[in-house]
């Protein structure tokens, strides 16, 4: 589904991205890892173009999205997007904040947009908020609309920044299992997290990323036990 070869990215003089080939496979679940500012968001922001790779090729279902003549917003749409902060649309009820993209991106018919946005909404047990605003839920509350709103595209595969990351404790577990049944769907999924058990339970694979260097790129069996290199086995030791 998505295929990365040899990318590089460097913001003016600093290489942050350093040629980084791996492969996610359709239905695949990958989690991407490292100390904070090894380059994870960087890495999943070039993936649906949100920065553009200095060098190297990036194909999403055999399109590729760093040829200048590939329809970048069509890539897009078929890519969601959650973020740490949630970024839903504050004017906008949590039905609209679902309909809006499908409706006037994508031209599906209101009602139909409407009928999945409330099929989302019960999926990610949000049914009874759908005529709610954004600003009267809670943050768990708030990452399962953006999560039911990436949704709402019918993306091909979902890409997930630090979701839990900026939640009280208590709400992180109702967003991990949404998204954990999100993978039972057959979704592929790349989520940068620093929720290790979440990577250990439902990746199917975790890439180390550090100081912009796929360092290991491992099943969780393997990584978790048997990290190759000292630096990942570093990273653990503060983790766990
Ligand atoms: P991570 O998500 O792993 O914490 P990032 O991808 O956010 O790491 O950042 C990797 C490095 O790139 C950091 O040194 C960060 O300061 C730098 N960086 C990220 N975005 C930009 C940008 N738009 N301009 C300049 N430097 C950036
Ligand atoms: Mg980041």
């Amino acid at each position: 589904m998505i295929n990365v070869e040899n990318l590089h990215k460097t913001f003016g003089e600093l290489e942050v991205l350093k040629d980084i080939s791996t492969t996610i496979d359709a239905g695949e679940v990958v989690t991407i890892v490292g100390p904070s500012g090894s380059g994870k968001s960087t890495f999943l922001r070039c993936m649906n173009q949100l920065e553009e790779p200095t060098k190297g090729k990036i194909l999403v279902d055999g399109a590729d999205i760093t040829d200048p003549s590939t329809n970048i917003n069509e890539v897009r749409e078929n890519i969601g997007m959650v973020f740490q902060h949630f970024h839903l649309f504050p004017h906008l009820s949590v039905l609209n904040n679902l309909t809006y993209a499908p409706i006037n991106v994508k031209g599906v018919a209101k009602k139909d947009a409407e009928e999945l946005a409330h099929k989302l909404l019960k999926q990610v047990g949000l049914a009874d908020k759908a005529n709610e605003y954004p600003n009267r839920l809670s943050g768990g509350q708030k990452q399962r609309v953006a999560i039911a709103r990436a949704l709402a595209m019918e993306p091909k595969a979902m890409l997930f920044d630090e979701p839990t990351s900026a939640l009280d404790p208590e709400m992180v577990k109702e967003v991990l299992q949404v998204m954990k049944s999100l993978t039972e769907t057959g979704m592929t999924m790349a989520v940068v997290t620093h929720e290790m058990n979440f990577a250990r339970e439902v990746a199917d694979r975790v890439l180390f990323l550090d100081e912009g260097k796929l360092v290991e790129d491992a099943p969780p069996s393997e990584f978790f036990t048997a990290p190759k290199t000292e630096r990942a086995k570093d990273f653990l030791d503060k983790m766990l």
